[in-house]
């Protein structure tokens, strides 16, 4: 018998359904060729879930989701939704809702660069060259969910000893989050180029120091084939652009994944390429790093590519179909080298009749894994 995965479709607003049609094209096509099913359960999340039910996340999308093997999110707001008022229900609950309900602590953004954009990126296209990293960002811990609070009028606080404001965050881990983290992270290093950058502040900070000791420990004890390098958070984002192609996998707590990987993405020049993953114990989802583009949303003009490169994360993380991941990549790779653009990675060298729109983009990408 063979296999069906069942994935839960969040179109969402804007270019939302117009990026994910392709994805499920796309999909139709790996499932022919490898002999596999999808099964799609389409679902509400964000703005166009507060028109049909008041609530940015349902409990239906919730059910839906918890039953899906993977979710496949496009992308969600807009104008229509934008308030001030907090009792007004706004799109990016349903973002933050389900991330948290599915226990998401690991986010995963692929850096890759394709050749053909070299020219996209500020950096010098030698610079650039072999740039294909992950980074794997704690998502649910650090510094982002530690004790915080701001006090007023505190005394002896201000110059010349009047009364002033205090505030602090605190960057805070236990083991087994960092274990886990440092886990996702050995586990694609074997299914990649084998060596994992651990980053952290260990000179200066204890919750670093920690998170250095686990990640040793657990290397020690399971990862001995992956190649483990420490590097200072201060360093690395001066390496990124010194020399990107040394990384294979990142590792790194969730303030600095965040700088780490918006430093990152712009090696590659352009949001409509990026995907990621975000992984927990159960459900991952997956979904392209760019928003809901309400600007061109109903034209049919949206890159679908990050949406794909979000499906080929999907395929790798949670149905470990890596020829399959690795086909699709390859098949985006040939549209591009091929000059196929959509108008936002299109410059003044590409040729009118290689500007093409979304289903056009998907059907070629399509077409190629059908071929192979
Ligand atoms: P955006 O990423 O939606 O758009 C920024 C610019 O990039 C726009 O000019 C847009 O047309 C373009 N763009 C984005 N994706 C594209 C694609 N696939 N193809 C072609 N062009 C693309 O960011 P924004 O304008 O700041 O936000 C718009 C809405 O999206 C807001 O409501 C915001 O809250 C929401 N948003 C959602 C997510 C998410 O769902 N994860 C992420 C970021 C922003």
């Amino acid at each position: 018998m063979s296999t069906t995965y069942r994935i839960c479709l969040l179109p969402g607003d804007g270019i939302g359904p117009e990026i994910t049609a392709e994805a499920v094209k796309v999909l139709g096509a790996i499932g022919a060729r490898e002999g596999v099913g999808f099964e799609f359960a389409e679902a509400l999340l964000g703005g166009i879930a507060i028109d049909e039910t008041g609530t940015a996340l349902p409990d239906a999308t919730l059910e839906a989701a918890h039953a899906a093997d993977a979710v496949l999110l496009a992308a969600i707001g807009g104008p229509k939704w934008d308030t001030t008022d907090p009792d007004k229900p706004r799109p990016e609950q349903g973002l933050l809702g389900i991330r948290k309900a599915l226990g998401l602590y690991a986010n995963l953004r692929p850096v890759k660069l394709f050749a053909p954009l070299a020219g996209a990126s500020t950096l010098k296209p030698e610079a650039l060259e072999g740039v294909d990293m992950l980074i794997v960002r704690e998502l649910t811990g650090g510094l982002y969910f530690g004790e915080r609070a701001r006090e007023y009028d505190v005394p002896e606080a201000g110059v010349g000893g009047a009364a002033g404001q205090r505030a602090y965050d605190t960057m805070e881990y236990r083991e087994f989050e960092v274990e886990r983290i440092a886990r996702v992270a050995f586990e694609a290093a074997r299914t990649r180029r084998g060596r994992v950058h651990s980053v952290d502040k260990a000179n200066v900070l204890e919750s670093s120091r920690m998170w250095r000791e686990v990640v040793h420990a657990l290397h020690a004890a399971e990862f001995g084939d992956v190649e483990l390098v420490d590097q200072l958070v201060d360093n690395t984002a001066m390496q990124l652009i010194r020399w990107p192609a040394q990384f294979d996998v990142v590792v790194t707590e969730n303030m600095f994944g965040d700088i780490l990987s918006d430093e990152a993405s712009m090696l590659t020049g352009s949001l409509g390429m990026l995907a990621s993953a975000s992984l927990g114990d159960g459900t991952a989802l997956y979904e392209p790093s760019h928003g809901s583009a309400p600007d061109i949303a109903g034209q049919g003009i949206a890159n679908p590519l990050a949406m794909l490169l979000s499906v080929e994360l999907m395929l790798r993380h949670s149905f470990a179909m890596h020829d399959a991941a690795d086909a699709l990549s390859s098949a985006i790779e040939g549209v591009l080298a091929e000059g196929w653009r959509t108008r936002d990675i299109a410059d003044e060298e590409t040729p009118a009749e290689r500007v093409v729109d979304t289903a056009a983009m998907g059907d070629l990408v399509a077409g190629r894994l059908g071929r192979a």
